[in-house]
């Protein structure tokens, strides 16, 4: 396998982490994200880096969609206090959380060829138990219409969080390639707990794996790079390494700097060991502090640019790990 690096901006707006119909302080977060956005795709263009943009389907909407359909989920997930399938409609104040087109148009006119790969469709947790094998295949079938309205066909999908289930109905819904993230030393061998979750047992477990978190990202400790899998299904798997964060949690106190030197230096584990270095980020995360965090993404992408000119590094979307074809 030669060296390979793949970025993925995982894209879903107000989608993820909901836990109340209504929330004022957490729509503030994404207010902005159409300049990052906007800004991150000049950036890809400039170094002609393409993109894997793991986007929840609902973003990707040109027109009112019936959630109705989906009502008999409602209710299902423990940690939501509304319908889950009964976002703000296309028309509301508060629509520009939930659906992006605009955004969607720029990232499939953009210069360098991305790719826009599936996220589910409302970022449902495959781990909450709240998932049933029906449900993910009416996400399933959900995403695929709103991709048909772009002329997009949708052959990779990435699972939010790191519970990967009902991974037999991907091959049979047309998906070639999956992610799945990786679970770092600092989730001691226990998945990514989204907030929902966290309950007296496990907070103690939160609180170290920020703190090793914090380790990991200021010691900038050198990411892993994996091997791509195929499966006897046909998929191609393949592992995210790390995250980019913003300046949330305990990634606060990590300068850019420090961003810069252990994505860089995942980069160089992937060249040395003929690997893949795959890492993700949310671009709403980057509207606080955008200048640094968007500088500290070019120095990343100037640096994976140079080693691919040298011949050393081939920089891809999803979509090509599973045909590796047309690689720059
Ligand atoms: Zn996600």
């Amino acid at each position: 396998m030669p060296p390979l690096l793949c970025i993925n901006a995982d894209f879903e707006m107000a989608w993820s982490g909901r836990r109340v119909p209504d929330d004022p302080a957490r729509d503030r977060l994404f207010e902005g994200t159409p300049e990052t956005v906007a800004r991150l795709l000049e950036i890809f263009d400039t170094y002609e880096i393409p993109v894997t943009w793991a986007s929840v389907g609902a973003l990707l909407l040109t027109k009112p969609f019936d959630f109705d359909r989906f009502a008999e989920f409602n209710g299902a997930d423990p940690f939501f206090t509304g319908d889950w399938y009964a976002p703000p409609p296309f028309d509301s104040p508060r629509a520009k959380y939930f659906y992006a087109p605009r955004a969607v148009e720029k990232i499939l006119n953009a210069k360098a060829k991305h790719e826009i790969a599936c996220h589910t469709f409302t970022h449902v947790y495959l781990g909450a138990g709240s998932v049933s094998e029906k449900r993910f295949r009416m996400e399933l079938e959900a995403c695929g219409e709103a991709a048909k309205a772009w002329n997009l066909k949708l052959e990779t999908f990435v699972y939010p969080s790191q519970y990967a289930e009902h991974a037999d109905l991907l091959p049979e819904c047309g998906y070639k390639v999956c992610r799945r993230d990786a679970l770092e030393w600092f989730r001691f061998g226990k998945p990514y707990i989204p907030s929902f979750t966290v309950g007296r047992g496990n907070r103690l477990r939160k609180i170290a794996g920020g703190l090793g978190k914090f380790i990991d990202e200021s010691l900038c400790l050198t990411p892993r790079a994996y091997e791509v899998e195929r499966e006897p299904s046909g998929l191609t798997r393949y592992t995210n390494s790390t995250f980019f964060p913003g300046f949330r949690g305990v990634s606060k106190f990590v300068t850019p700097q420090q961003r810069v030197r252990r994505l860089c230096r995942g980069v160089n584990r992937a060249v040395r060991d003929d690997a893949l270095l795959a890492f993700f980020f949310h671009p709403w995360n980057l509207n606080r502090r955008r200048d640094e965090l968007l500088g500290a993404m070019k120095r990343i992408c100037a640096y994976a640019a140079k080693l691919r000119e040298q011949g050393k590094l081939s920089i891809v979307t999803a979509r090509e790990l599973a045909a590796p074809t047309d690689r720059r």
